[in-house]
């Protein structure tokens, strides 16, 4: 199974992203979260990235793309599949993804649209806190550890706030997206891929509809 995650920034994608590896487990790939890693390594992808992350713009089609093509390409993807979440973003990215999926014979088995009203990204977008140790998502409001201050995941202590997510870059960020997103919609819609999924419910039932979709892949 091969999977895309779309959706704007805050629609939930990571957190479906962790139940969804636990039970079908297929590979995790993050544009995102490996944009991150590289600036945490201060490799020359990271520095390069750097300013351009912090002030909610796209990295270039070119570098993402580069970045996708090699990780689609190891062992544990041609093995497990793949689940893209934060890539594609754009039209060449889509189209630089079918070209890949098509050289690695790993073609897409369908797209996951997590719909969330714009207006509730920025307050969910602004509560988010993630694990230091294993990167586990939660929310100041909406989705708490079980016990306070320790990850339900790895047990670990300390958490920390994206600087993507602070306020001076969170609404360039969703403009930014929300222009990208509708012709990646119909992109996919009319290759007759995409499934939309109400992501304006609780986790746990946005999760049941994931599931209901993903169980005839
Ligand atoms: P994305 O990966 O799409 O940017 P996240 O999964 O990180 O989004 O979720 C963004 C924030 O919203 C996080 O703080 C997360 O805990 C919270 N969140 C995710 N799904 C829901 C939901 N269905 N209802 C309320 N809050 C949610
Ligand atoms: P995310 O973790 O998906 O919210 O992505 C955080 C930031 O990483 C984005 O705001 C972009 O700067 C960069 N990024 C992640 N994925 C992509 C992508 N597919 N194309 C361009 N930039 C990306």
């Amino acid at each position: 199974m091969n999977l895309i995650l779309m959706g704007l920034p805050g629609a939930g994608k990571g957190t479906q992203a962790e139940t969804i590896v636990e039970q079908y487990h297929v590979v995790h790939i993050s544009t995102g979260d490996m944009f991150r890693e590289a600036m945490a390594q201060q490799t020359e992808i990271g520095i390069k990235v750097k300013s351009i992350m912090d002030q909610g713009n796209l990295v270039s089609d070119d570098v993402t793309s580069a970045l996708v093509k090699e990780r689609l390409a190891k062992e544990d993807v041609q093995k497990s599949g793949y689940m893209l979440d934060g890539f594609p973003r754009t039209i060449a990215q889509a189209e630089a993804l079918d070209e890949i999926a098509s050289e690695l014979n790993e073609p897409i088995s369908g797209v996951l649209y997590i719909d969330v009203p714009v207006e509730k990204l920025v307050e969910r977008l602004s509560g988010r806190f993630i694990c230091k140790n294993c990167g586990a998502t939660y929310h100041k409001v909406f989705h708490l550890p079980k016990v306070e201050g320790t990850c339900d995941v790895c047990g670990a202590h300390e958490f920390y706030q994206r600087d993507d997510d602070k306020p001076e870059a969170v609404k360039n960020r969703l403009d930014v997206n929300i222009k990208m997103n509708t012709p990646l919609i119909d992109f996919y819609e009319n290759k007759g891929l995409l499934h939309k999924i109400n992501g304006d419910q609780d986790i746990e039932d946005v999760y049941k509809d994931v599931q209901s979709v993903i169980k005839d892949f």
